[in-house]
């Protein structure tokens, strides 16, 4: 006859052997009401609960946002090129089932990564694959990708997320080889992964980043195909709302 601390000893030792999560046996055990069928049902529900947390996690790791930020701490009456509606409309993500990119264009301060952030945040909140990286450590990424596991793991994360959020573009002039692994992701991205790209510099600025007309214009031609331009203007929010030490 197995005694019931034994039968628990078990069931923990199928749990952990099946890499369940582990659930408390005990109430599950001391709960009458249940039948065996309910018992059943409570313990799948309760691993399947457990194993979307934990999905949501490492999704939220993986996608490696410098921040989370929302539409709810964004002032649009600060920023007035671009509306709430505007970004709500963006919030049901179709945009991504269609593989649409996204450009935020303008002058530093004006809100364009709180945004790409925000879109970044609700995209994961919907269950959507997101990785967020700038520029520069993409290019170090991909430069590194051959003698480095940690950039390989990147790379990985970056081909397989429904939406690549790249910030920063145009902060640093690119050399010749860069400009080329800049076009070749744009490239593996296209039409089956979503951009974001936040950028200080218009479209026709590009080609004095990237050093070259050809490639700026088969980076552009990738990216434009499918995408939703966004020029903002304005001030800085933050040089507007900076803060001074003896202020507080
Ligand atoms: P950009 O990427 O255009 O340089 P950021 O999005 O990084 O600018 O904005 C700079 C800072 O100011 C961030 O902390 C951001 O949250 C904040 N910010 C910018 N615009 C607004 C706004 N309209 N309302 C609230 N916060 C803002
Ligand atoms: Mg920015």
């Amino acid at each position: 006859m197995v005694t019931i601390n034994e039968r628990i000893e078990r069931v923990t030792a199928l749990v952990s052997g099946l890499r369940l999560a582990s659930v408390d046996l005990e109430s599950l055990y001391s709960n009458k009401n249940l039948t065996p069928l309910e018992s059943v049902e409570v313990f799948l529900s309760e691993q399947q609960r457990l194993r979307t947390e934990k999905q949501t996690l490492i999704r939220r790791k993986r996608a490696n946002l410098p921040s989370e930020k929302t539409l709810e701490t964004f002032d649009f009456g600060f920023q007035r090129s671009v509306s709430r509606e505007q970004m709500l409309r963006l919030y049901d993500m179709t945009w991504v089932e269609q593989a649409f990119n996204i450009c935020f264009l303008g002058p530093p301060g004006i809100g364009k990564t709180h945004l790409a952030l925000a879109l970044a945040v609700q995209a994961l909140n919907l269950g959507y694959a997101v990785a967020f990286t700038t520029l520069d450590e993409l290019m170090v990424t991909l430069k590194t990708s051959q003698i480095s596991t940690a950039s390989k793991r990147r790379i990985k994360i970056l081909n397989s997320a429904a939406l690549v959020i790249i910030d920063e573009v145009g902060f640093m002039p690119l050399s010749t080889m860069e400009a080329n692994l800049f076009f070749g992701f744009v490239s593996s991205m296209a039409e089956k992964t979503s951009l974001i790209i936040t950028s200080n510099k218009g479209f026709d600025e590009w080609a004095d980043f990237l050093g070259d007309a050809t490639i700026t214009t088969a980076i552009l031609d990738r990216l434009i195909h499918h995408c939703e331009i966004l020029n903002m203007t304005g001030n800085s929010y933050r040089l507007q709302h900076r803060k001074t030490i003896t202020q507080y």
